[in-house]
């Protein structure tokens, strides 16, 4: 009645009702507890000048000192001259489900004077990723793989109110086919609500100009109004304004949260009202990182691997797995022997069928000539039988040979007499 995995559904399929409980609706649970068990691995990436509260927000983020307090910033002489990569990984649990979370930073990125080339280590860190999970992918052995790509990068864009620099655009445009970009205004709280609302816009009419793709919460298709109107609510917030704080203070009314004290008020960091932190961590953590890093594996890891292996001179998928597949490499080579031999057989026949009609097209042009000759003499024969008849009349009927002839003598008989 159902399709099995194996067939393709076909147009026919009956639906019909069960008469009991058969067990297929526990599925659900059964991979539940398969992905608790396994738990999670998650990659981000921040980008961002130095000091734009990178740190500060990945520790907001998932609560935990994931970086420890930043010494102050040493003077030039002391500072990497290249964009340097740094990853942390911690393993953190919440109500039973583990995470491996990875928090690859780009200490240096946008803090030289020339930062023409500061995307170009970050690219070569994506790409080297990839390397290694397409590396990992064509071993005898891989059942045991480890995802180290990077599932989502979060873009740190300074709060100047006017719109993205070069820097930000160039990183960008190079970056967005490789991973999920997502932006972030970064120190909201510098900015007012106008100010964060014009600079949003603009950010993404240059988003828009430059064809920059950034990672979009996923609509499907039956989706109930509760999910549709979540990721309505949460596209509407990007680029998403945060503030960060791992600190806890007091508000006026006596409460203790998460936020930035100043001399006029607090900045509460998981209040919607303040910031978009909460929707920030909602898209990436709670509602899309499944998406985000299904998204790495099947869109952007998988237009890498084609460009990549096309450019190794593997035709097609199946040639990478022939590679790696004695008894596939063993059943191609035949495949490519028994094409050979054809091909000899087919070029032998031709050269033989091409003799033949030579020696055929040879035959009948002797025949025609033969042919033509026999009706040269045979002519001739019925010629000379037709003068030879001719005579025979003229001697039976006892008048002189040639006419000519005669006439002449007698002419000449006339004259003398
Ligand atoms: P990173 O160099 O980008 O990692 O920046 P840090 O996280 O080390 O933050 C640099 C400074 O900015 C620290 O003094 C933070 O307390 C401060 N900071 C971090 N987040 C915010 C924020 O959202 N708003 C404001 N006003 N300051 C912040």
């Amino acid at each position: 009645l159902v399709p099995t995995a194996h067939t393709p559904a076909p147009s026919n399929v009956i639906r019909k009702k069960l008469m009991g409980y058969v067990g297929f609706a526990n599925l659900p649970n059964q991979v539940h507890r398969k992905s608790v068990r396994k738990g999670f691995q998650f990659t981000a990436m921040v980008v961002g000048e130095s000091g734009l509260g990178k740190s500060t927000l990945i520790n907001t983020l998932f609560n935990t000192t994931l970086y420890p307090p930043k010494e102050p910033i040493s003077p030039a002489a002391d500072r990497p001259k290249t964009v340097a990569i740094e990853s942390i990984g911690a393993d953190i649990e919440e109500n039973g489900v583990r995470l491996h979370l990875t928090v690859v930073d780009t200490p240096g990125f946008g803090d030289f004077v020339n930062n023409d080339d500061s995307w170009k280590p970050i690219v070569e860190n994506i790409e080297s990723r990839f390397d290694s999970y397409l590396e990992q992918e064509n071993r005898v052995n891989r059942t045991k793989i480890v995802d180290n790509r990077v599932h989502a990068c979060l873009y740190f864009i300074q709060p100047t109110g006017h719109s993205l620099k070069q820097l930000d655009i160039e990183f960008m445009r190079r970056l967005h086919t490789k991973v999920n970009l997502i932006p972030i205004i970064a120190k909201a709280d510098t900015l007012t609500d106008e100010e964060v609302t014009e600079f949003k816009e603009r950010i993404l009419a240059d988003i828009a100009h430059h064809n920059i793709h950034i990672f979009q919460a996923p609509t499907y298709e039956n989706e109930d109004e509760e999910t549709i109107a979540e990721a309505e609510e949460i596209a509407g917030k990007i680029p998403f304004a945060v503030v960060g704080s791992d600190r806890l203070v007091n508000t006026p009314d006596g409460r203790q949260v998460r936020g930035r004290a100043y001399p006029w008020g607090v900045v509460e960091v998981d209040n919607e009202e303040h910031c978009d932190f909460v929707k920030l961590r909602q898209m990436l953590v709670r509602t899309y990182m499944e998406e985000l890093r299904e998204y790495t594996n099947d869109v952007l890891y998988e237009n890498w691997r084609t460009e990549k292996l096309l450019s190794m001179g593997v035709a097609q998928d199946s040639s990478v797995f022939k590679e790696i597949n004695p008894a596939a490499r063993l059943q191609e080579e035949r495949v490519l022997h028994e094409a050979k031999l054809a091909k000899m057989e087919a070029e032998m026949k031709m050269v033989f069928l091409q003799k033949v009609q030579e020696k055929e097209a040879k035959l009948k042009q002797s025949e025609e000539e033969l042919y033509a000759r026999h009706k040269e003499m045979k002519d001739a024969l019925e010629k000379q039988r037709a003068d030879l008849e001719d005579k025979k009349r003229k001697i039976e009927s006892g008048r002189p040979l040639t006419p000519e002839k005669s006439s002449t003598t007698r002419k000449k008989g006339f004259l003398r007499t």
